[in-house]
């Protein structure tokens, strides 16, 4: 095997071009409809084909029977330009004729006729290290050259031409050659030379050729030498110095089942390898698994891996100890899968506070019927996915007030204290609003039981300004209440009467601890002398209506 494969099987017509379809139908098209352009720029990958394309192109130009795209081969022109003797076809490769000088000379070259052919061809490679000097003394010839020249150019990097040389010719795209048809292309190699070998092995290569044909048999000629005659997987993962798969699918199981021991054990087999090396394929074999469609690893780990990977690339950038950061990895892989059991407490957590709401501004959001993904975790912070928009937005259920929590407080009190009160109290008022200070709620107090509630107003009242603060003022609305004919609006206006008799103006509340102000909060804090106290409005009506027995009781001295 004394020739290279990638100079033996280089490709001699369009048909045998791999990967490259649309490049060979349209130059093929061009070449049939005798549509030709003067200059060609030919851009993409090294080894995607870009010479071995301006080769055929430049033999499909000169073929004695005419411009076309199946030149025959046989012919002198064809034979010469497979040789790479023909006199007509000038190869030039810019990254070490880049001078001013190098372009002059070549624009020597196109003043003078084709030696036999129909064309003088003039293929540039690595285009874009030409100088700025040496582009510019190209730009007039390239727009207008002599009618039998042709310029191919090609070039790893178009970005670096200038937009001038860019406009002035036809631009055509390599793409990267796919790992598929690389590896086909591979096979069908061995196929031709009897080498036998094994799939998995050959894919590799495939994949090892990053896209690129002539890397890719590069590495197969290497690998044809070292196997003797066998390529098998461990040949090629020992001669690229790379980890077998199967040992990062053992690694990955590790990570998964948490299995710190033998994540050590790895680490400690992996010390023969570059660390890089270990990234990179776990990187790879990462993106096999989420291409496969495999449910193994979820796309959310696989994210979360894939974080925690690039970064060890960057502390391995700045020199970090490639072990220590191996292991390092490893270890925040395995981390990384139980950043999900947080983010679950998290949601339990949330799900609980919800039920007590503290914050009515946000609403409750209805775990069933959006299916949120868990949130991203970008080292330390933690960032909530979007919810996308094709899925249903929930119904903002509104808030819960919170000063109902309160209101409940309030009936569990009243039955702490009193069963029956708090009975009483529960069956009969509903809390309705608390806004500045003012706590509404309606009542359906009849009979026996408003009663009770009237004769227990002052300890209601006492623990109303327990627990919605000292301020509190309650208002009363009555409901379903037949002789009730009085607006609420008026109750409110005196929201310091006390509230069970406030409908009907004739009653009066008999047990109270303090006495009603005639005004404002503050006053009721005050204590009412005891002289004056039985001169006050109300208390004398009551005494008017009741006729209690008065008793005196006296201060201790
Ligand atoms: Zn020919």
């Amino acid at each position: 095997m004394s020739l290279a494969l990638a100079r033996k099987y280089r490709p001699l017509s369009f048909d045998e071009l791999i990967g490259q379809e649309a490049v060979s139908l349209t130059l093929s098209l061009a070449l049939e409809n005798d549509r030709l352009s003067h200059a060609y720029l030919f851009s993409g990958l090294r080894g995607s084909g870009k010479t071995s394309t301006a080769r055929i192109f430049a033999k499909a130009l000169l073929c004695e029977h005419g411009t076309t795209s199946h030149p025959c081969g046989v012919c002198s022109h064809c034979k010469m330009a497979v040789d790479g003797r023909h006199m007509d076809i000038i190869e030039m490769d810019a990254a070490s004729n880049r001078k001013i000088d190098d372009i002059r000379e070549l624009i020597e070259h196109t003043k003078y006729k084709p030696s036999s052919g129909r064309f003088k061809i003039f293929i540039i490679d690595e285009v874009h290290m030409l100088t700025k000097e040496a582009f510019n003394a190209l730009l007039k010839t390239l727009e207008e050259p002599p009618a039998f020249v042709k310029f191919i150019l090609a070039t790893t990097d178009p970005l670096k031409l200038p937009a001038t040389i860019l406009s002035r010719t036809q631009h055509f795209r390599f793409r990267k050659i796919s790992q598929p048809i690389l590896t086909k292309h591979l096979e069908h190699i061995l196929n031709l030379e009897g080498v036998t070998y094994e799939k998995s092995a050959i894919d590799i290569i495939a994949r090892s050729g990053a896209g690129s044909v002539r890397d890719a048999l590069t590495l197969l000629d290497q690998a044809i030498v070292y196997s003797t005659n066998f390529i098998d997987l461990s040949t090629v993962t020992n001669m690229l110095g790379i980890i077998e798969p199967s040992l990062l699918e053992g690694l990955l199981n590790k990570i998964m089942l948490k299995d710190e021991a033998g994540i050590l054990e790895f680490i400690s087999m992996a010390s023969e390898f570059e660390s890089e090396m270990v990234i990179d394929e776990l990187m790879l074999y990462l993106k096999d698994i989420l291409l496969s469609g495999s449910t193994k690893i979820t796309p959310m780990i696989i994210e979360r891996f894939f974080r925690v990977l690039a970064d060890a690339k960057q502390l391995l950038n700045i020199g970090s100890d490639g072990e220590f950061v191996l292991s390092l990895t490893l270890f925040k892989m395995m981390e990384a899968l139980q950043i999900q059991d947080i983010d679950g407490m998290i949601r339990t957590l949330e799900k609980e506070l919800n039920s007590v709401k503290i914050t009515p501004s946000e609403p409750i959001k209805e775990e069933s019927s959006v299916p949120l993904s868990p949130p991203i975790v970008d080292d330390n912070r933690i960032v909530e996915p979007e919810v996308s928009p094709d899925l249903p937005i929930p119904e903002p259920i509104k808030p819960i007030d919170p000063h109902a929590k309160q209101f409940e407080s309030l009936i569990a009190k009243l039955y702490d204290r009193n069963y029956e009160l708090g009975e009483g109290f529960k069956n009969s008022i509903t809390y309705s609003s608390f806004e500045d200070n003012l706590l509404s709620w309606e009542s359906t107090a009849s009979g026996e039981n408003k009663t009770l509630l009237k004769n227990n107003w002052g300890l209601i009242r006492m623990f109303v300004q327990e627990i919605f603060g000292f301020e509190t003022k309650i208002k009363n609305i009555p409901k379903e209440l037949p002789s009730v004919d009085v607006e609420p609006e008026l109750i409110t206006s005196q929201a310091e009467e006390p509230i069970f008799m406030v409908a009907e103006e004739d009653e009066l509340p008999m047990t109270s601890s303090c006495i009603a102000p005639e005004d404002g909060g503050v006053e009721a804090a005050k204590e009412k002398d005891e002289r004056t106290i039985l001169d006050e409005p109300m208390v004398a009506k009551a005494l008017e209506l009741f006729s209690p027995k008065k008793v005196r009781v006296k201060r201790k001295s």
